[in-house]
């Protein structure tokens, strides 16, 4: 029986390398679902190529335009995010690789971890804005949540030899971004497109810009946080330029467990669908006299205020994690459009953090209206900064 995937954001780079795992397993996976926000084109090409029985275009203007390319095939084609939700649920659903860019992903995750749908888990947007709720979902309907992210990836295969120890400490590595090197007045006057170039990994533009001012990590710290039940002062954020170590356990007696390889999103996307099985991947595997050595920092907090930001977030706990990713994703669109420069991002994100009402234990209602005004208000701060 083939494993039958649903993929949320399959125009993505996640979604996009998604396929091409399946592309690898023909005979393993198959797929069910694809949804995309705006891109008709890649979209009907994807859905001709895997013989898709059902496609959403989330922007409803499009929906001619995908409904005539794809007439004739057996592809339904729908539309809007309630479609979204509704298919998540489907019978024919096996596992949801959820890789929707932003705030966008929580509605349908949570309804995929409602109808009992095991998660591949790449948007991280969703655990940081709604970590205790989607989590208590999981549990409640016995659902795996299996991290995508490549640090998340790494603690999680770093824990399978645990056994019954816990862990004392993560080290969480990062590629420290295009800036790592960069003087701090330098940084001020980077450009959309200097931010966009990044050392190591080929991503979307949104988590791009997230790695260059390292709020990407700081999402990363909450994710952690939330995937293994631990306390974000045992999360240790460590510079590591190369990308060959994905993330690190630390326990009691000192002993440190890694995971290694060169950076490519393809293995811990396939790890998630196969688990617990692993499978052959036509990936460039690691030559350790050709890589020679490993190089570590401590991050800037300085130089990167949003790292700060986000472990000030995750401290005040409630909605606060929500407002910073509704703050933050307004600013970065900004920056995207060249409205703002780059340290407008942190600057607006922590005003809108220290301005937020706070809600201690917010319900899913509040998260989505926390998100709702918080955006709106960093959006119209980004009109007059
Ligand atoms: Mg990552």
């Amino acid at each position: 029986m083939k494993k039958r995937i649903a993929i949320l954001g399959s125009t993505g780079s996640i979604g996009s390398q998604t396929l091409a795992v399946v592309r690898e397993h023909p005979d393993l996976f198959s797929v069910s679902l694809l949804t995309a926000n705006n891109s008709v084109e890649l979209l009907e090409q994807q859905a001709r190529e895997f013989n898709v029985p059902n496609v959403v275009i989330c922007n409803p203007e499009k929906y001619g335009l995908l409904s005539r390319g794809l007439s004739g095939t057996g592809t339904k084609v729908h539309s809007g995010m309630d479609a979204v939700c509704d298919l998540v649920t489907a019978p024919d659903v096996d596992i949801v690789v959820a890789s929707m860019v932003g705030f966008s992903g929580l509605r349908p995750t949570l309804a995929a971890i409602g109808a009992g749908k095991p998660i591949a888990l790449a948007n991280k947007e969703t655990l940081v804005a709604a970590g205790s709720i989607v989590m208590g979902a999981a549990a409640k309907n016995g659902v795996d949540i299996l991290p995508v992210d490549s640090e998340h990836s790494a603690i999680f295969q770093c824990l399978l030899g645990a056994g019954p120890n816990k862990l004392e400490k993560i080290h969480l590595t990062a590629s420290g971004g295009p800036f790592r090197t960069w003087p701090k007045e330098e940084i001020a006057k980077a450009t959309k497109d200097m931010a966009l170039k990044h050392p190591n990994w080929n991503m979307g533009a949104k988590i791009t810009i997230d790695s260059a001012t390292m709020m990407n990590k700081g999402f990363e710290v909450i994710e952690a946080k939330w995937l293994f039940d631990t306390d974000a002062s045992k999360i240790n954020v460590l510079v590591h330029p190369e990308s060959i170590i994905h993330s690190m356990v630390e326990f009691a007696d000192g002993a440190v467990i890694a995971q290694m390889g060169w950076p490519d999103m393809r293995e811990p996307i396939q790890l998630a669908l196969s688990y617990p099985e692993r499978l052959t991947l036509s990936n460039r595997k690691l030559d350790f006299p050709e890589l020679g050595k490993m190089t570590f920092h401590r991050p800037d907090l300085d130089k990167f205020p949003c790292l700060s930001l986000a472990f000030e977030a995750i401290g005040k706990g409630g909605n606060v994690p929500a407002a910073l990713n509704a703050a933050n994703e307004a600013a970065v669109a900004a920056f995207l459009r060249d409205k703002i420069g780059f340290y407008d991002i942190s600057g607006i994100v922590s005003d809108c953090i220290a301005s937020v009402e706070f809600i201690a234990e917010p319900t899913i209602e509040e998260i989505f209206s926390t998100n709702d005004e918080v955006y709106a208000k960093a959006k119209e701060k980004t009109g007059r900064w």
